[in-house]
């Protein structure tokens, strides 16, 4: 291998390896798993507060059919006194159903509260469920976005150190002085060698004189665009 076509090659692996790079870092900055992981522990907080509320309208329900029961025995007792009692007393009497009729109203506003808070549970059950399912499959998609990225990331930086390597070796086989040339060109210019094509310079599109291009196409020698100072490379191939 000449030295141009070493030079290509670090150009080629340069550009590789900046651009391996960028995509690395763009990577990093990818927001799809972050607005995922926000979902998730939104979902997670909604299903607590639904599992929190569920659990109160069971708590009261619970409360309020011990409380029917307790009126519905009341009731019993009054009615036991008022039909199969001995009480002769027309007052007492009037007051145990003046009693009994208050209960009974009590008895159908309890009836009808549970009744709502039972049909409030069975609500809380299907969103429960239907909030569960969503937690899950978000989970598993974020899971899965993950263990892409973790695999992307290492692919990205193997191939950085790859690529490093070789950059390195064939920096290591480049005369010290035109490697120097070269780097400070990359640095500059983004760009060190130039390919030329139609008998221009690729790197600033000038028209090259035809004593360069035959040069460049007769002699194995390292020749300098005199208008960007790029490292000239023609493709012998392409001709
Ligand atoms: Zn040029």
């Amino acid at each position: 291998m000449g030295d141009i076509e070493k030079l290509v090659a670090l150009q080629r692996h340069i550009n590789i390896l900046k651009n391996t790079k960028k995509k690395l870092k763009e990577l990093a900055n990818r927001s799809d798993i972050r607005d995922l992981l926000n979902q998730l522990k939104e979902t997670e907080n909604i299903l607590m507060e639904l599992e929190g509320q569920s659990k109160e309208n069971e708590k009261s329900l619970n409360k309020n059919n011990s409380i029917l029961k307790d009126l519905d025995y009341k009731l019993k007792e009054i009615e036991k006194n008022l039909y199969e009692g001995d009480i002769t007393d027309l007052k007492q009497l009037g007051f145990l159903d003046h009693e009994r009729e208050i209960i009974k109203k009590t008895i159908e506003e309890k009836e009808m509260e549970i009744l709502t808070q039972m049909e409030e549970a069975e609500k809380y059950k299907k969103e429960l469920i239907k909030k569960q399912e969503y937690f899950n499959s978000l989970k598993k998609e974020y899971t899965s976005a993950v263990k892409k990225y973790k695999i992307a990331k290492e692919d990205y930086k193997k191939s950085i150190k790859d690529e490093e390597k070789i950059i390195d070796e064939l920096s290591s086989q480049i005369d010290k002085e035109l490697l120097d040339k070269f780097i400070y060109l990359e640095r500059n210019k983004g760009m060190a060698v130039a390919e030329v094509i139609e008998g221009r310079c690729t790197g600033c599109n000038v028209l090259l004189p035809t004593i360069i291009v035959d040069r460049l196409k007769n002699k194995e020698e390292i020749v300098f665009c005199d208008n960007c100072d790029r490292i000239l490379y023609l493709n012998k191939g392409h001709i």
